[in-house]
């Protein structure tokens, strides 16, 4: 299982988190799907798990604005 700092990567294929990897792997070693034996290189995977960070940490972040949006805008009622 690879992990970024607290999001697991999926699978650009079939969105599976948990990849075969050699040991001491480095960033041009190919890691395998353990679904759908999709290999690809760890730096690209790396990269994929950035985009797929993005897409989760910013609405979860929007929702968090606008919770404090809320509460901050009850007194004016
Ligand atoms: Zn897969």
């Amino acid at each position: 299982m690879i992990k970024t700092d607290h999001i697991q990567i999926q699978c650009p294929e079939c969105g599976h988190a948990e990849f075969e990897q050699p040991e001491n792997v480095q960033d041009d070693d190919f890691v395998k799907c353990n679904q759908c034996k999709f290999e690809i290189m760890l730096s690209d995977l790396q990269e994929v798990g950035v985009e797929q960070a993005k897409e989760v940490v910013i609405p979860e972040a929007k929702k968090e604005i606008e919770k404090i949006l809320k509460k901050a805008f009850k007194g004016f009622k």
